[in-house]
């Protein structure tokens, strides 16, 4: 029998008739005969309304408390997919992370999945259940719940697939694969109907957030092929695999979630320092890009999602600094050997980068 991962994110299961469509494919898919396990995101924008609610309590609320807070989104959507698909007839059972043997690492927000002890989800496929996991989350060492990321309920889907040999992986969204740049913003996109590791890879560190980038990793990894869908299309898709050498633009991807910090003395700064601050910045988990030294200023790009962390590490620890935080608009391009291959990038400049960066809109 094969066993399928099946992945729906936020804006599929977003409400009740959304959810009938899902269920409905789940249970064509069953029919087949497949052993069938489901991870399925937070209903519509729901994380994002339980990080408003918490920080109308606390400009910056702690870590292990919204790991708490922004797993019960994910729990959610699986309790009521289940209940749906029971009432049609079919026997469901939902799993928290932590039900479902995902043991992660201790790093709150960004935890990282280690193992999965999966005896309990094939107990319940032995029983012909379909398994509904709640995405994005784990257990710790500590017995504390923890989350994966942002998007990381597609990294739970590929975790899953490679712990139980499962035979496809398909990540279903509201797009029908990926694109050339973001369909949503760029009409003319196309989509692909292959993309390689390596490409998706920096396609979703770049910012694009069609599908996280530690699922990618993990795909890579244990060379499992991932399948980018739409839940409301049975039309295209998008397999993300393995390729032997390819040259062409495969995306241009824009991320408006950067922040660049710059940090200001009056007089020169010293290594130690600089080290130090780079260090600190590190052990608080916050995930930093091109940390630049000058006589008096250090400047570093962060995730705007760390802004009010940042800050306020920087100004209780750093008094004598000035802070100023800018925006980042990053455009990226993307594609294997496109800066061996100038001809890859016709109607750009000679000097186009396979990254290249610009700090004002388009
Ligand atoms: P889900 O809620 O199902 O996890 P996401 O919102 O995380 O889905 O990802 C799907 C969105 O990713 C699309 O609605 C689209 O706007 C965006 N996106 C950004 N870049 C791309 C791309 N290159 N191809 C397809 N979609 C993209
Ligand atoms: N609900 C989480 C988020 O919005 C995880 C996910 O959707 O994959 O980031
Ligand atoms: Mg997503």
């Amino acid at each position: 029998m094969n066993t399928i991962i099946l992945k729906f994110g936020g804006t599929s299961v977003a409400d009740n008739i959304k959810l009938n469509v899902v269920a409905k494919k789940i249970i064509d898919l069953k029919k087949e005969a497949n052993n069938i396990v489901v991870v399925v995101s937070a209903q519509g924008k729901r994380t994002n309304q339980l990080i408003k609610e918490a920080q109308e309590l606390s400009a910056i609320p702690q870590e292990r408390e919204m790991d708490m807070l922004l797993a019960t989104g994910e729990q959610v959507t699986a309790a009521k997919l289940s209940i749906l698909l029971n009432r049609k007839g079919h026997q469901a059972i939902a799993l928290t992370g932590w039900q479902a043997g995902i043991v992660t690492n201790t790093i709150h927000t960004s935890a990282k999945i280690e193992k999965i002890n999966t005896k309990r989800i094939e107990e319940e496929l032995k029983k012909e259940k379909i398994v509904v996991v709640a995405g994005f989350q784990g257990v710790n060492e500590n017995a504390d719940i923890t989350t994966l990321g942002r998007g990381g309920s597609d990294t739970t889907a590929v975790a899953l697939q490679v712990a139980l040999k499962a035979d496809k992986c398909y990540i279903f969204s509201d797009v029908d694969g990926i694109y050339s740049a973001d369909p949503n913003m760029i009409t003319v996109a196309k989509r692909l109907d292959e993309i390689s590791f390596n490409e998706m890879q920096e396609v979703a560190d770049a910012g694009a957030k069609v599908l996280h980038n530690r699922c990618i990793q993990i795909g890579k990894k244990f060379n499992c092929d991932i399948i980018a869908k739409s839940t409301f299309s049975e039309e295209g898709g998008t397999k993300i695999c393995q390729q032997i050498e390819t040259a062409e633009v495969k995306s241009i991807v824009k991320n408006e979630k950067l922040e660049v910090i710059q940090m200001e003395k009056k007089e020169n700064i010293q290594e130690t320092q600089t080290y130090d601050i780079y260090q600190n910045l590190l052990q608080n988990n916050i995930i930093v890009e091109t940390f630049q030294k000058e006589e008096k200023q250090i400047q570093f790009r962060i995730k705007k999602e760390q802004q009010n962390k940042v800050q306020e590490l920087l100004e209780s620890k750093y008094p004598d600094y000035e802070i100023k935080q800018k925006e980042l608009v990053k455009l990226s391009i993307v594609g294997y050997g496109i800066i061996q291959d100038a001809r890859c990038i016709k109607s750009s400049s000679r000097n186009t980068k396979k990254t290249q960066n610009r700090n004002n809109r388009y």
